[in-house]
């Protein structure tokens, strides 16, 4: 059992108020030789959480699940899921520990949860524990999300365990500590929904629309709010993914969350030469999770969302058939929304923000020749920043091309175009540098960055971790960290890791 302290994070418990079934309470499992390796500085300060004092030995103890912080309730919680499309009716938080909720100055409520910190009524055959390899990853993907601009689960600290895990090869071991708005997902709601439990499926919706949509409180048909909200933001959400060449790599329904967050990074990964089939993950054999078909996969979950809402949908709509017509119309929705958010900021990303008839056949074919030529997705947007203010610049950008040609006839129309929009030519640059970065956390960087990790080498994983945190950033002296893998760097596939 592990020590009850007295540093106080001042913890709220709202989840573990929630019916009995909906978690186990269980602590985590200490860990044999806890030391800090990464705190989060910045957003500990935006939490309200003192920095030193989650820094000092008994803060680090706080991280690794070895002492409980006086007012937490841990808990694991319950969830299923649809895994590649296959349902299982229980998964829950195998290896994750929900230590309790903060409230950082702003008002918001976030959970403060441990990845990594021991076994669980959930773990089924796992060892509830986390390499320190994926956790890095985790840190890096999830920090620069964020200072992207995307909805995401946040990274707090990095705790390696003393203890060795054993995965394909034996791997140091490591605590995450992951932030979250919630970590309710699709898979929660069809953990009760399977089970036939509405009055379950209530309490979470009640709960859900209080903490994330308090706006369908007031709502007419509250429950049909909820599903129409949850499919706005993850349109928006996935719209934001496509932009910027994000691939998540497991939407599975366990994986998709109800706040619209980007949540449970495990063999995501960004897009280097632009190809719409890309597929990292390992496990993705029929290339479910490709990154064309995110918007298709988001969809697919939001339905089995929807089919655990409709006894409430139906009760408000006073008939089952007339509650399947409210939900499948919010379904229908869904494309359409993701649609034109990815159409809207696709045009922002050529510099064009008053659309005209045509645009957006321009862009589209913009990233067919960019499809075409293997060019890189991050890099070719990000100069064309670069062209769209000196036209001396089409040299760096067409280098990008393996038939340089296909770009010239492009910006051609390109800066036809360009000439009718409002903007001056410095402005429209800027508005473009703001949403094309320049880095991004290249797969072959985490590798390297990780690879040093396990030899005890965290520079590496700093210095990555430095320039992805300023993405939009130009800085002299990046090359290493804006290029793309040569040939023999190329990660191919990604891990779980788990
Ligand atoms: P994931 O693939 O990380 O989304 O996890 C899917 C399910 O497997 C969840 O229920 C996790 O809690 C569980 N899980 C993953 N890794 C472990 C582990 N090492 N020990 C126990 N459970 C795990
Ligand atoms: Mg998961």
């Amino acid at each position: 059992m592990a020590e009850q302290q007295t540093i106080t994070f001042d913890f709220k418990n709202t989840y573990s108020g929630l019916p009995e079934h909906f978690f186990a309470k269980v602590s985590p499992t200490p860990v044999a030789a806890p030391s800090l390796i990464k705190l989060n500085v910045e957003l500990s300060q935006e939490l309200g959480l003192d920095p030193q004092s989650l820094a000092s030995m008994e803060g680090v103890e706080v991280l690794a699940g070895n002492r409980v912080a006086l007012g937490s309730e841990p808990l694991a919680a319950a969830y299923a899921g649809h895994q590649f499309g296959h349902f299982v009716p229980q998964l829950g938080d195998g290896r994750a520990n929900l230590l309790g909720e903060v409230v950082d100055v702003s008002g918001r409520r976030f959970d403060i949860q441990l990845k990594g910190a021991g076994r669980t009524p959930f773990s089924r055959g796992g060892d509830g524990r986390a390499a320190l390899g994926p956790v890095l990853r985790e840190y890096i993907l999830s920090e620069c999300m964020a200072a992207l601009g995307v909805p995401t689960t946040r990274a707090l600290a990095v705790v390696a365990t003393g203890e060795t895990v054993l995965r394909e090869r034996p791997l140091p071991g490591a605590v995450f500590t992951r932030v979250a708005a919630s970590h309710l997902r699709v898979g929660t709601f069809q953990y009760f929904a399977a089970r036939g439990d509405v009055e379950a499926v209530r309490t979470l919706a009640t709960y859900t629309i209080e903490r994330h949509y308090p706006e369908a409180a007031h709502a007419h048909k509250s429950y049909l709010a909820l599903l129409e909200g949850v499919i706005a933001r993850q349109a928006r959400l996935v719209a934001q993914w496509m932009l910027l060449g994000f691939i998540h790599g497991v939407m599975n329904t366990d994986n998709t969350s109800i706040s619209g967050e980007t949540i449970d990074y495990g063999p995501c990964a960004f897009l280097e030469a632009y190809d719409p089939e890309q597929v990292f993950s390992s496990i993705d054999q029929q290339g479910r999770y490709a990154y064309n078909n995110q918007p298709h996969a988001m969809h697919w979950n939001l339905v089995r969302f929807a089919e655990t809402l409709l006894p409430l949908i139906a009760e408000e709509e006073g008939s089952e058939a007339a509650g399947s017509d409210s939900a499948k119309e919010a379904l229908e929705s869904f494309i359409p929304q993701f649609e034109a958010a990815r159409r809207e900021g696709l045009l922002c990303k050529i510099g064009v923000v008053t659309e005209r008839e045509g645009d957006v056949d321009l862009a589209e074919d913009l990233l067919q020749r960019m499809a075409k030529s293997d060019a890189d997705f991050t890099l070719t947007f990000r100069r064309l920043c670069d062209a769209a203010e000196f036209t001396d610049e089409d040299e760096r950008f067409t280098a990008l091309f393996v038939n340089p040609s296909a770009f010239h006839s492009w910006a051609a129309v390109w800066r036809t175009r360009l000439l009718l929009e409002p903007a001056s030519v410095k402005e429209r640059a800027a508005m473009m540098r703001r949403v094309n970065p320049a880095f991004i956390p290249r797969n072959h960087l985490v590798q390297e960055a990780i690879d040093a990790a396990y030899r005890g080498d965290f520079r590496p994983f700093e210095d990555l971790l430095s320039v992805v945190l300023r993405p939009y950033e130009d800085s002299a002296g990046h090359e290493h960290y804006e290029s793309p893998a040569r040939p023999e760097q190329r990660v191919l596939q990604t891990f779980c890791g788990t």
